[in-house]
């Protein structure tokens, strides 16, 4: 009998909002999740900590497929489950790039893919030579365990990263760190995209995401007034890492635009991914089922927008007792239009706790509704 048994491994949103094209579509979805109660609760089949051989080899067990909520998974324990046979998406060789952003770095200059200059760095000497070769400043980043613009720095001296640069400090994040050059960029893009284990290849239309204090706070797709070249480019460079690095399932390239029209690749999420949730209503095909589709290598389904804008607002947690639910009378009632998610997550001030999409004909008004629906959500 046919079986399509998917397990991810991490119970966050993105596992969470697996759930009901896995429904649909008649999948079985297993979630080995870390805790009781985390956000992908309904999918949960499994507690346990992914960084112990033996709960990822029983859970890998009860599937026919690894896939993944988030990208800190050891490769060891990934490499250990691809010797067994086990089909894990993306592969342990592709996850490495996007665990290291340092051999992100690498992998992509050997592949001749736009970003900024960089470099390694041990010290303090090779920081100041770096910073001085960029105009007084740098971007300073700790290759592994970054996210949500935490391990990442803005720096005109060594003595901005004393700490980083201490023993310690340089231990903790594998010996060494990355500098790049200070992008002068005009405004942040994703392009999402997914890749089949045959190598089937989609993109969704290029998204500008507008950040807040580190934090993706809105979603315009498709970016607004972006020419049908750079709308090109952004696919073709997709499509370069996916195939450079061997990525499977959706993956997102996060980029800057520059002053000048360049494109430049920031960070690879190799996941569905934040700046994708619009697609769950303007897309044909949400991210999420087609992570599923793709990671089962199935064939993938039709990226085409559903209206010509669609708009996405997070809900970012204002304190500790709003979870969004006792507004939501208010402001479904007053933005019948507007769609709203939540993710079954605790009240704490900043928590990434839901989003709202909007989609429409007209731009402006897309933007107007999902923002203020987000502003009655969040009381104010
Ligand atoms: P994280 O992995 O924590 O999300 P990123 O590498 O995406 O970190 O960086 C977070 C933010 O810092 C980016 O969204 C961007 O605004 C800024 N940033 C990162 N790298 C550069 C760069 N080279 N030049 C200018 N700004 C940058």
């Amino acid at each position: 009998m046919t079986s399509f048994r998917v397990g991810v491994i991490g119970g966050g949103q993105l596992a969470r909002m697996m759930t009901p094209p896995a429904i649909n579509l008649g999948l079985t979805l297993k979630v080995l999740a870390e805790a009781e109660g985390s956000s992908a609760a309904l999918a949960t089949t499994m507690v346990g900590d992914y960084a112990q051989l033996s709960v990822v080899e029983a859970f890998a067990q009860t599937v026919d497929v690894i896939t993944f909520d988030h990208e800190h998974v050891p490769l060891h324990i990934l490499e250990a489950l691809e010797a067994k046979g086990v089909s894990v998406q993306p592969p342990s060789k592709a996850l490495a790039f996007a665990q290291n952003k340092l051999k992100m770095r690498e992998r992509l200059g050997a592949l001749g893919l736009p970003m900024p200059d960089w470099a390694e760095i041990h010290d303090a000497d090779s920081l100041d030579s770096f910073i001085e070769a960029h105009g007084g400043v740098a971007i300073l980043k700790t290759p592994i365990g970054g996210y949500d613009g935490k391990g990442v720095r803005v720096v005109s001296s060594a003595a901005d990263a004393a700490e980083w640069l201490s023993p310690e400090g340089l231990a903790k994040v594998g010996g060494h760190l990355l500098a790049e050059e200070k992008v002068d960029f005009t405004r942040e893009l994703a392009q999402l995209s997914a890749r089949t284990p045959s190598g089937q290849f989609r993109a969704w239309p290029l998204v500008q995401t507008v950040q807040q204090n580190g934090v993706c706070a809105e979603v315009l797709a498709p970016a607004p007034d972006a020419s049908e070249a750079t709308l090109e480019l952004a696919a073709e460079i997709a499509r370069g890492v996916a195939e450079g690095l061997g990525v499977t399932g959706v993956m997102a390239v996060e980029m800057f635009e520059t002053t000048d029209g360049r494109l430049l690749i920031n960070e690879l999420a190799m996941r569905p991914h934040n700046s994708g949730h619009f697609s769950i209503e303007g897309s044909v095909t949400s991210q999420f089922e087609q992570h599923l589709r793709a990671v089962l290598d199935l064939p993938l389904g039709s990226t085409q927008a559903t209206d010509a804008h669609a708009v996405m607002v997070n809900l970012l947690g204002v304190d500790d007792q709003n979870d969004f639910l006792p507004h939501y009378e208010a402001a479904q009632s007053a933005h019948p239009a507007a769609k709203i998610h939540t993710y079954g997550k605790g009240a704490r001030a900043g928590r990434k706790m839901g989003h709202v999409t909007v989609v429409s004909g007209n731009s402006e008004w897309a933007i107007a509704e999902a923002r203020a629906t987000a502003k009655l959500l969040r009381n104010e």
